[in-house]
């Protein structure tokens, strides 16, 4: 309010209400009345004569009535109008603002009979101090409610302009700070004293009006951090509203003053957030021959990465209300980390005793669920190559261990065969199945369906003759296969390769008699051919 002194003078008087107005003088300055007389006379000195000729000539006089009281009768309204728009001048001058008279000024017509009349300059006298103006302001309007007065539309402008600089920083564009809301300004006439200036404005803006509310303590031990959990308040806002509350003694009905501030606008924001962000790393594996199966060995140590991450961050009144990533870049590539496994397998064949591999980790898997049916060995009809497992046919069959497909084709008295290679001169086959779940050059693992139980080739019933050959020559399954685990493959899930119709029966010459075998090798259970063809296929 300082930056317009006269305003204080003219509040004091406005807040008055009718009857004492009247009676109060305007306290003006004296040089500044003397400069207004001189104008007054030069100005309405035609007036002042012309106005002497017309009252000898009419029967009517016009009164300035303020509220209802004649303040001062001149002799046409003409002069009448000239002493109001004369006082309206000198209050402009004096207020700074563009004033009006409010509607309690009116001129009225009387009869000119025992009239005594005023100079213009008085009945401008007359009128000082009692005569309420009205600023010629514009109302500043929020989605067209009016919110503020301020005295032009560029104050209103300016005032926007000091909102949107309170929001202006670094890295936001102009054009990223947007207020919500439609700001429109509209004539309005007012009090001089409700104009607010361009600061005013701006912080009415920005902060908006001080809601004040009132919380009664229900309880006993509520705290200021409680009231304000339940107005969503700042418990140093409460504490600056209420200095003389002791929060930790508040009486059961104490009223605690809750202030809020409600910005007249919403200012969004949009800025670019540029953070870091770790990325993960991946992990190679390589196999590798000069490992031992079961181990491995870390080559190279993985390592993260980074991005750089731009975020578009919208901000309204300084709250994010939302964030949208808008690009990643890498900055620092992640470090993959190498393992390498090892998939060397240690044959160690010991022909007196048993052959016996050492699979770095242990044992081969058992390719099928089902009972022993036959062992491997001598038996009455000639040497069995292999195991017998009796299942049901159509029972899954899996690799005893990680390998390559290197055979799936119909062999003889084995029917359907699949031989895996495990390297290291380890092989082990699978045969009389039904149905392939593998081909030549398949990779499989350990417990990976190689096909379905069958009864292809030489046999009496459904079952695997499962073989492990070390070098090409069989050995005794049971020797390499760890303890019994169960095969649980579900086969409907499996494509299995359905084979062609096999109906040439095996050749004669695939049977070897006991009797020939007996002769060709002199065995004993302590010396297993290794690398005999298999005698019997069972
Ligand atoms: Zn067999």
């Amino acid at each position: 309010m300082q930056d317009h002194s006269g305003l204080k003078i003219s509040e004091a008087k406005y807040v008055q209400s009718g009857h004492h107005k009247k009676h109060e003088k305007r306290r003006v300055h004296k040089t500044q009345r003397i400069v207004s007389t001189i104008a007054l006379m030069l100005c309405f000195a035609f007036l002042v004569f012309g106005s002497v000729q017309v009252v000898s000539a009419h029967t009517s006089a016009f009164q300035i009535m303020v509220e209802g009281e004649a303040m001062a009768t001149l002799p046409t309204e003409k002069e009448a109008k000239a002493a109001v728009a004369y006082y309206l001048q000198e209050q402009t001058e004096l207020l700074g603002y563009n004033v009006v008279c409010d509607d309690a000024v009116k001129i009225e017509k009387i009869s000119s009979r025992d009239a005594v009349y005023s100079s213009i300059k008085d009945a401008t006298a007359a009128l000082d101090g009692v005569v309420n103006v009205l600023a010629k302001a514009v109302a500043v309007c929020v989605n067209g409610q009016p919110v503020m007065h301020v005295a032009n539309e560029a104050v209103a402008r300016d005032a926007l302009e000091l909102v949107r600089s309170e929001y202006r920083e670094d890295g936001i564009m102009d054009d990223d700070i947007n207020t919500l809301e439609q700001i429109s300004v509209m004539a309005s006439n007012v009090l001089p004293e409700q104009i607010c200036n361009v600061w005013e404005a701006a912080n009415m803006l920005l902060y908006g009006k001080t809601e004040v509310q009132r919380h009664y303590i229900e309880t006993e031990g509520e705290t200021f951090e409680y009231i304000a959990n339940r107005y969503s308040l700042q418990v140093d806002d409460i504490k600056q509203a209420n200095p003389a509350v002791d929060p930790t003694n508040m009486a059961v009905g104490e009223a605690i003053l809750l202030t809020q501030f409600k910005p007249l606008i919403s200012v969004q924001i949009k800025r670019m957030v540029v953070s870091r962000e770790e990325t993960p790393f991946e992990t190679e594996l390589r196999d590798s021959s000069d490992l031992p199966r079961g181990v491995s060995v870390v080559i190279e140590e993985g390592a993260p990465g980074e991005n750089e991450v731009t975020t578009e961050v919208i901000e309204r009144n300084g709250v994010v209300v939302a964030q949208n990533r808008v690009s990643s870049v890498s900055v620092v590539d992640p470090v993959t980390k190498v393992v390498e496994r090892g998939v060397r397998m240690t044959v160690a064949v010991n022909r007196s005793a048993a052959a016996t591999v050492n699979l770095g980790n242990g044992t081969l898997g058992w390719p099928s669920n089902g009972d022993i049916s036959s062992r491997y060995g001598y038996r009455s009809m000639g040497y069995h190559s292999g195991l017998d497992i009796a299942s049901p046919m159509g029972s899954p069959v899996v690799a005893a261990e990680f390998g390559t497909v290197v055979f799936a084709q119909y062999q003889g008295s084995y029917g359907n065969l699949v031989k895996i290679d495990h390297g290291g001169g380890l092989e082990t086959w699978y045969s009389h199945l039904q149905a392939y779940a593998v081909s030549v050059g398949s990779k499989v693992e350990r417990g990976d369906m190689v096909g379905t139980v069958g009864r292809t080739g030489r046999t009496t019933g459904p079952h695997v003759h499962f073989e492990v050959r070390v070098n090409g020559a069989h050995c005794n399954p049971l020797l390499f296969l760890g303890a019994r685990s169960k095969v649980a493959v579900d086969t409907s899930q499996a494509e299995l390769i359905q084979p062609d119709e096999i109906t040439d029966e095996p050749e004669e010459d695939t049977l070897i008699e006991e009797e020939e075998l007996a002769e060709e090798f002199d065995l004993s259970e302590d010396e297993i051919p290794l690398d005999i063809e298999p005698p019997v296929i069972e």
